[in-house]
């Protein structure tokens, strides 16, 4: 008896368009951590947190690196 080698697989019926996949994949983006910048320094820094490059907060210098040691 000959058997035909052939299988089948469930096929999607229409192929995603690139649109569709960019649309979709516009919320898989990973999210960044929020940061501000440091006002007196210019560091990448987290808000609400004093700058730990120069001590400073607002804008004002709140921790010294010296008087902290
Ligand atoms: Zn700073």
């Amino acid at each position: 008896m000959m058997k035909l080698d052939i299988q089948l697989f469930a096929v999607p019926f229409r192929k995603v368009s690139k649109t569709r996949k960019r649309l979709r994949r516009s919320h898989n983006a990973l999210e960044v951590p929020g940061m501000t910048k440091c006002p007196t320094c210019g560091e990448m820094i987290k808000p609400h947190r004093v700058c730990p490059k120069c001590g400073s907060y607002k804008g004002k210098t709140e921790v010294s690196k010296k008087e902290a040691e």
